[in-house]
């Protein structure tokens, strides 16, 4: 059925390139016509260029017909958030302020891709400089939840994830500061992992909060997951952040069944927790002891602290590395400015939307002389705190099994206005970036409404192996990763029958 063919694992996909039975220009054709049909009640994307993906595909072909495929995923398209450079294609951060800047280059994630012959399509929606748990501060438009179009999708990767949950990408690159690749796929029912930072190359990739930013894939599968990462991760001399430490073979690893030492800590389960939710999480991790695994209670004492320390970081780390972004540089120019300060002020004030200015307003006040003892310096400290416990408790473990997100996708609207409880939404992810972690998050059953769990795993640094392993062992199990979200096709098909 053509409908399915954007639903096929990469390895299905594979197959069916190899043996004839797919072309590259027939996947890419089937990926337009669902994204045309589908797109005008989503809005994942902010913009798409069909004919480079046509061009892509054709050349794909080309290369396969001629014996010359650059690797078993050659022709397949995977979708890029739009913070992410590719080259002769526009570059919006989910902002106005870059204007109709286009990248004149590709990020390291890009270049892997297409050495693998992985095409990259579409620029995908996020909440503008990636600030944000539901793509509701985009400054384009919002994104909806293919399980229910009233609901957001998460954030800030929150295109990527509703894209791939309504099968209109195979996979997709987000990015993930504080939870930006694992709370959307928990909330679209997908994979998602954020890798150990340094395992992938941040070179193009429109800087955050550096000490935290890392790229890293989504797809329906832990399988598609690894493969992904597997090809995008690695050393990079433009990156000096990037490690140099050989990638393993991440989709055999994430094979390997072993029966491990798993720990709960009680300070993920608190007040604010959606009972839905603290069911399936503590039903996943009864089915790992039933499996054969240890379950131990682990204490993470300062995690709680994790949303405080997370912002007074990541808005002083923004507040320097969007200095960039000054009206003379890049995008979007005042007119009518006087002087070359009032230049800055001016085309900053018209660029930037609310919630980044809120941000960069609190990263200059923490940094301030006055005050940066009080909050950058103290935040640094805990930060450490923070740290030192997740290693304590990595000694004991092999790895740390918690909710993704508090609740499941929560309707729009209902937190844009409240940033503090916008903020909370990532109460269970910003202390892995904090300790540079992986961590994944896997679809672990739906609530009462029908609304798609999120399981994290967070592992030990380059852990990344084992982490796909437990979640792959999990996922195949369960086939919750199999269920597809109902409400996007639905409204497709009623406006097609009438
Ligand atoms: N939602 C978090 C924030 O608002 C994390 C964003 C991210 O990971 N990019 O900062």
């Amino acid at each position: 059925m053509a409908e399915d063919l954007p639903y096929r694992s990469l390895r299905s996909l594979a197959d069916g390139l190899a043996d004839g039975s797919l072309t590259a220009l027939a996947l890419a054709e089937a990926i337009l016509a669902r994204t045309a049909a589908l797109e005008p009640r989503l809005g994942a994307f902010i913009s798409w260029d069909g004919d480079d993906l046509l061009r892509g595909a054709e050349e794909s072909d080309r290369r396969r017909r001629s014996g010359q495929a650059r690797s078993r995923w050659d022709g397949i398209p995977i979708g890029i958030k739009d913070l992410i450079s590719v080259h002769g294609q526009p570059l919006t951060n989910g902002s106005r302020m870059l204007g109709s800047y286009v990248s004149p280059y590709d990020a390291t994630v890009i270049s892997r891709l297409r050495a693998a012959g992985f095409l990259p399509w579409g620029r995908l929606n996020l909440d503008e400089f990636a600030m944000g748990s539901s793509t509701e501060y985009s400054a384009f438009h919002c994104t909806a939840n293919p399980w229910d179009l009233s609901r957001v999708p998460g954030g800030s990767s929150g295109g990527a994830a509703a894209a791939v949950a309504a099968g209109l990408a195979p996979g997709a690159l987000g990015t993930d500061t504080g939870g930006s690749i694992r709370q959307p796929a928990a909330l679209c029912g997908i994979t998602g992992l954020k890798p150990t930072y340094g395992r992938v190359s941040r070179y193009g990739v429109t800087a955050f909060a550096s000490s935290l930013d890392q790229v890293g894939p989504l797809a329906r599968s832990v399988d598609d997951v690894a493969i992904l990462c597997a090809t995008i991760a690695g050393s990079d001399g433009h990156d000096a952040t990037s490690a140099r430490l050989a990638v393993p073979d991440l989709l055999a690893e994430a094979q390997n069944f072993r029966s491990w030492t798993i720990g709960i800590p009680p300070e993920f389960f608190g007040e604010g927790l959606q009972p839905d939710v603290e069911r399936a999480v503590r039903a996943a991790a009864a089915f790992f002891e039933r499996e054969g695994c240890a379950i131990r209670s682990i204490s993470l004492p300062h995690a709680p602290l994790g949303t405080a320390v997370y912002f007074l970081t990541a808005t002083a780390e923004a507040f320097s590395n969007l200095a960039r972004f000054d009206g003379i540089r890049y995008g979007h120019r005042s007119r009518g400015a006087e002087d070359a300060v009032d230049i800055y002020g001016r085309s900053r004030a018209e660029g930037f939307g609310d919630e980044v200015k809120r941000r960069l307003i609190l990263g200059a006040f923490v940094l301030s002389s006055g005050f940066q003892d009080a909050y950058y310096v103290r935040a640094q400290r805990v930060r450490t705190l923070i740290r030192r416990d997740y290693e304590k408790a990595l000694a004991q473990v092999d790895f740390i099994l918690t909710p993704t997100a508090a609740t499941t996708a929560f309707p729009i609207g209902a937190r844009n206005m409240d940033p503090l409880a916008m903020y909370l939404s990532d109460a269970y992810t910003v202390s892995t970036n904090l300790a540079g972690l992986p961590a994944i998050s896997v679809p672990c059953g739906l609530d009462g409404q029908g609304l798609p769990i999120g399981l994290q795993l967070i592992g030990r640094p380059y852990g990344e192996g084992d982490l796909l392993a437990a979640a792959n062992f999990f996922q195949k199990a369960h086939g919750f990763h199999l269920l597809r979200p109902g409400a996007v096709e639905e409204g497709a098909a009623e406006e097609g029958s009438s």
